[in-house]
């Protein structure tokens, strides 16, 4: 019988058994590994005796964490990266190269967008723009230099839900990778390889990390994907097959980079994975009552959360995340002055950045994340001067609801 999200978590079996068969897998604090001859030290960097030499390319709690993520999203390859960004970009440079185009929303957490539009534009990638709520305005944006779409599923902090299916028909007759972030819907409610996606990332640092204790990143390929159709891994699908991605990502482009989760931050991953389940649920019961709570408030303009029965995502959230839309919601107000004077009044809700901290975070995105954004670009993610984003916690609801309630009072 199909185990559920928790029990396969809890009883994902390491590749390598630890040697004091400890219950909770250790943390292999090392930075390279003794080799009993020349010969075995050889094999490992030709890849003929798989092993553990240097810990940049490979280390036993990473890979226990890659592991248990495997076991539950029955993807094809897992890799650990040091963060979000770092599996963003490794993830794009195995992909892609000077003179291709990828085709982004532009409504995505704002480190994501500033990579795509700053970063790798000046190295000659090309970024095109589309709405992934209306698929059609993809179409005209793919060429045959097209690499792959990058979208967030559920988007951060907008709370649009993409329209995956139709989004899925046009990469598919174009033979374009699909490429989502699904940070905001861990593997606990989303299965992204069931949706078409190829390859999916996520920031471990949210929900993954046990409440807001460290920082990380995953690339999952779901083994969906014909890599002979881009150019760059033409020759590695010749050696490796459906591992030409993954062999190119781990063993040249995070190597070269640099950018290896710590095994420590691995360990806290691995253990935050066993509690997920748990602190999703509280989490998403807590942010449906407060967002209920904000919408029958008349001091509060809008309020965003596709898992309300008036959101125009509702229908996709019960689709595609079985009605539960997580701990993230947002509210509007007035005015920018008015969202300081409320943040300001705010007792237990903590002003501060990242999400799905077990403690509720409040942020003022527009003066925040996006405060580095052109007048061009925010003009296209037209986000509200008024706009609030709460992450809400595990805390007690009435708690929440109190502080938020005493922060509107004038
Ligand atoms: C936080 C976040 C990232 C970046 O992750 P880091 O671990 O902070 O690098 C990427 N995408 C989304 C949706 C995020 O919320």
């Amino acid at each position: 019988m199909a185990r559920g999200f928790t029990t396969k978590i809890l009883h994902t079996l390491a590749n390598r058994k630890d040697v004091h068969g400890a219950i909770q897998y250790p943390i292999y604090a090392t930075s390279a590994y003794e080799f009993e001859s020349a010969e075995d030290i050889a094999g490992a960097f030709q890849n003929t005796r798989p092993a553990f030499a240097y810990s940049r390319s490979g280390n036993p709690t990473v890979e226990f964490l890659e592991t248990r993520i495997k076991n539950v999203t029955h993807a094809h390859q897992v890799i650990a990266c040091a963060s979000g960004m770092a599996a963003i970009t490794a993830t794009i440079l195995t992909l892609c190269e000077a003179g291709d185009n990828i085709v982004i929303s532009p409504k995505m957490f704002g480190n994501s967008v500033l990579l795509f539009i700053d970063t790798l534009h000046s190295m000659g990638l090309e970024v095109r723009l589309a709405d992934f709520t209306k698929p059609e305005t993809i179409i005209p944006k793919i060429d045959s230099h097209t690499r792959l779409l990058f979208f967030e599923v559920l988007n951060n902090p907008f709370l649009e839900i993409v329209d995956l299916e139709n989004i899925q028909k046009i990469a598919s007759e174009k033979k374009v990778l699909l490429c989502a972030d699904t940070t905001l819907t861990p593997p606990n409610i989303f299965d992204a390889g069931r949706w078409g996606i190829n390859i999916s990332i996520t920031s471990t640092t949210k929900y993954i990390s046990d409440g807001g204790v460290s920082v990380g990143g995953l690339v999952i390929d779901y083994g969906n994907y014909n890599w002979e159709w881009i150019p760059k891994l033409n020759l590695l699908f010749s050696q490796h097959g459906q591992n030409a991605f993954a062999f190119k990502l781990r063993k040249e482009v995070l190597r070269n980079t640099g950018a290896c989760l710590s095994p420590f931050n691995a360990f806290l991953q691995a253990v935050g994975l066993e509690t997920l389940s748990l602190r999703f649920e509280r989490m998403n019961d807590n942010a449906f009552m407060i967002a209920q709570w904000l919408d029958n408030h008349v001091g509060v303009v809008r309020v965003s959360y596709p898992g309300l029965p008036n959101s125009p995502y509702f229908d996709r959230c019960q689709r595609y995340l079985s009605g539960k839309a997580g701990g993230l919601l947002t509210f509007e107000l007035e005015s920018q002055q008015r969202c300081f004077e409320v943040v300001n009044k705010l007792q237990l809700i903590k002003r501060a950045t990242n999400i799905n901290d077990n403690r509720s975070l409040i942020i003022h995105p527009l003066s925040t994340i996006y405060a580095d954004f052109s007048a061009e670009l925010s003009k296209e993610i037209s986000l509200s001067e008024g706009l609030l984003r709460l992450s809400v916690g595990i805390e007690e609801v009435e708690d929440l609801i109190n502080d938020i309630q005493q922060a509107l009072s004038v």
